[in-house]
């Protein structure tokens, strides 16, 4: 819909517009009111290169899309009555929970093993484990590869799947091979799309779930699903959005906290909604009611960092990390705020 800046267009403004759009195969629909004309595109008015050459024109104040940007992610495309199950979860027929340690020790693997078991008592369905770590300062702790193998072993002796984070497409390969079940794409890469094709293009195959962060420079919510796009338009639409903060953070918090995303992602897409609110509020005092919160927008599940000795942890999990039996209490009342939203009229 192109909107002028003046009340209507003039005949030589009105020819202009209808060549341009003529390129993209469209045409010109005036609708005429009161005190204002405005003009309707007709066709796929989706072509980029259309609307930024639109945009450029003096005499045009704005162009309004009609048409969702994104062809699979949109609510009303043919994958919307698509489901995803994992760990047992089919999501948004049961609260999802990922949760375990920020990053793996490679000195104390033990650890991890203790808190896999500990987070399945306390009822998580998918374990999360940092083996390659995106972090700020390059003299800090980066991960480290052998850690899948202790990944892979909390997975066998659990039962679980896992989640872990690649940052590039060799650990995309070593993750794939070694078996993870569900890859994470980290805040700091939600914009690399080089990585967000790669990664569409080697789970496309495979039945492989993708926990998509949202970065933490993401404002306008197409721009994450648009994110998504680029993984499903190869063919897999295993993809889980995943809200945890963004920038600038709020006095306090670690990030803004944007579990209140959730519903507005819901009206534009079908994708599931699993919040992080360990990186969101970062600090273990906070992480229960930002959880909860995000239950009550609507989220179909969590990701929480927890640990079986979190001041024994390395990474996000000193500072994060929730004890199992705070694991434990924040699941169950999850739960009950789950069932109450479920019981509600018109609850998601
Ligand atoms: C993490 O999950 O440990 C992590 C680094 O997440 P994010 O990309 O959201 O910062
Ligand atoms: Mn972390």
């Amino acid at each position: 819909m192109i909107l002028p800046k003046a009340t209507r267009l003039n005949p030589e403004q009105v020819a202009e517009v209808t060549a341009i759009v003529g390129e993209f195969g469209c045409s010109i629909q005036p609708i005429i009111g009161a005190v204002r004309t405005i003009y309707a595109i007709v066709g796929d008015e989706r072509d980029e290169l259309m609307i930024n050459r639109l945009e450029g024109l003096p005499y045009v104040d704005r162009i309004d899309r009609i048409q969702s940007p994104f062809k699979l992610m949109d609510r009303r495309s043919d994958l919307s009555s698509h489901r995803i199950t994992i760990g047992g979860v089919t999501l948004g027929e049961e609260l999802l929970v990922i949760a375990g340690q920020c990053t793996i020790d490679p000195k104390n693997p033990g650890y991890y093993l203790e808190t896999a078991a500990a987070v399945k008592e306390a009822g998580a369905h998918v374990l999360r484990g940092g083996v390659w770590k995106p972090r700020t300062n390059p003299y800090a702790f980066q991960g480290d590869a052998k850690s899948i193998e202790t990944l892979m072993e909390a997975s066998r002796q659990t039962g679980l799947p896992v989640n872990t984070e690649v940052m590039d497409e060799q650990q995309l390969e070593l993750a794939l091979g070694a078996g993870v079940q569900m890859i994470q794409v980290g805040a700091r890469n939600a914009l690399n799309y080089s990585l967000l094709r790669a990664i569409g293009r080697a789970v496309a195959k495979a039945d492989t779930v993708v926990l998509l962060k949202r970065s933490l420079h993401m404002g306008a919510l197409n721009e994450f699903i648009s994110a998504a796009e680029y993984i499903v338009s190869f063919g897999n639409p295993n993809v889980i959005l995943c809200p945890r903060g963004t920038a600038p953070a709020l006095d306090g918090y670690r990030n803004h906290p944007d579990e209140s995303i959730t519903p507005l992602l819901k009206e534009k897409t079908w994708a599931p909604v699993v919040v992080d609110p360990s990186h969101s509020v970062g600090k273990a005092s906070y992480v229960p009611a930002c959880a909860l919160a995000a239950v009550t927008y609507g989220a179909d599940g969590l990701c929480i960092e927890a640990h079986v000795s979190p001041s024994h942890g390395i990474g996000d999990d000193p500072k994060q990390a929730l004890s199992p039996s705070a694991l434990a209490d924040t699941i169950a009342q999850a739960k009950q705020i789950w069932a109450l939203r479920r019981s509600v009229a018109g609850g998601a």
